[in-house]
C-alpha cells in the first residue's frame, strides 16, 4: 500500500459497484459485461488504449450515459433515472473531464459558488467562504477574483476540481485530467489529485500519468476492447503484468 493514511476496508460496503454491464453505441459494444467494485475511500486508476471505453465508464457511474443491461450501484442503491436524485447523484459524484468547462463569463470563485448555492441552496455567504477555502486548498486562492480565461490551463484545472469538491461529493471521476495541460502543468494538478487521495477521497482517475498510478492509486484497473482486461495493485501491475494485452500496452507508454 502506498497511500498513507487511506485503507481502503474489503470489509465496507463498496461505494460503487458495477455488475454485468453492457453498453452499446448503436452496434459498437463498448462496455462489456464490465464487473468492479469500489470502496470507500479506494483510489481507482483506469488505464487502457484510446477507445476501450474508459470514458464511457466513468460517464456511466454518474449516468451521462445509459447502459443497456447490468446494474451500476452507488451508496447501496441502483443509479436513479432522472430527477432530484439524478441531480443528488451528480452532486455526490464530481466529475473532472479533460477539457475544464468552467463558466467563461463567471469569476473563478463565482464558478465554486453556483451549484451550492443553486442546488444545495447554500447560503451565498456561506458558499463565498468554503469557495474561498477550496480555491486555498487547490493552491489558487489569490486567483479568486480572476476570469477562467486569465488562468494557465493547470490553474483552472484546480478551479475546476474545487468546484466539483464545492458538492461534498462522496467520490469522484477523473477523465484524463491533464491531458489537455502543457506539460509544466501536469504536476500541479496531479499533486492536487494526490493529496484528495491521502485525504480519503474515493476517487476514479482515467490517466496516462503512470507515476501518479504508481504513487496514489490502490488498485489500477486496464482496459481494452470494452473489458476490464486485469486489475491489480500498482507495482503489481506495473512489474508484473498478467496478460498480453496489458504487456503489450506497457510496453509502448513506459
Ligand atoms: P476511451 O475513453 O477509452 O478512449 P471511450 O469510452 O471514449 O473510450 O469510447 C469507447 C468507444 O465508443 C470508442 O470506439 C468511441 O469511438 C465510441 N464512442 C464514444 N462515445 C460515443 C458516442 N457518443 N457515440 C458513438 N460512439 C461513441
Ligand atoms: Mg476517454
Amino acid at each position: 500500500m502506498t497511500n498513507g493514511t487511506v485503507t481502503p476496508g474489503i470489509s465496507k460496503d463498496p461505494l460503487v459497484v458495477l455488475k454485468g454491464v453492457n453498453k452499446w453505441y448503436g452496434q459498437l459494444h463498448v462496455l462489456r459485461d464490465v464487473n468492479l467494485e469500489i470502496a470507500p475511500g479506494e483510489v481507482v486508476v483506469v488505464i487502457g488504449p484510446s477507445g476501450s471505453g474508459k470514458s464511457t465508464l466513468c460517464r456511466a457511474i454518474n449516468r451521462l450515459e445509459t447502459i443497456q443491461s447490468g446494474e451500476i450501484r452507488f451508496a447501496g442503491k441502483p443509479l436513479p433515472e432522472e430527477g432530484a436524485a439524478l441531480a443528488k447523484l451528480r452532486s455526490e459524484v464530481g466529475m473532472v473531464f479533460q477539457s475544464f468547462n468552467l463558466f467563461s463569463h463567471k469569476t473563478i470563485l463565482e464558478n465554486v459558488m453556483l451549484a451550492p448555492v443553486k442546488v444545495l441552496k447554500e447560503p451565498e455567504e456561506e458558499a463565498r467562504k468554503r469557495g474561498l477555502a477550496l480555491l486555498e486548498r487547490v493552491g489558487i486562492g489569490s486567483q479568486a477574483d480572476k476570469m477562467p480565461a486569465q488562468l494557465s490551463g493547470g490553474q483552472q484545472q484546480r478551479a475546476a476540481i474545487a468546484r466539483a469538491l464545492a458538492m461534498r461529493p462522496k467520490a469522484m471521476l477523473f477523465d484524463e485530467p491533464t491531458s489537455a495541460l502543457d506539460p509544466e502543468m501536469v504536476n500541479e494538478v496531479l499533486d492536487v489529485m494526490t493529496s484528495l487521495a491521502k485525504g480519503g477521497m474515493t476517487m476514479v482517475v482515467v490517466t496516462h500519468e503512470m507515476g501518479f498510478a504508481r504513487k496514489a492509486a490502490h488498485r489500477v484497473v486496464f482496459m481494452a476492447d470494452g473489458q476490464v482486461v486485469e486489475q491489480a495493485a500498482p507495482e503489481e501491475f506495473f512489474d508484473r503484468p498478467k496478460t498480453d494485452r496489458a504487456k503489450d500496452f506497457l510496453s509502448k507508454i513506459l
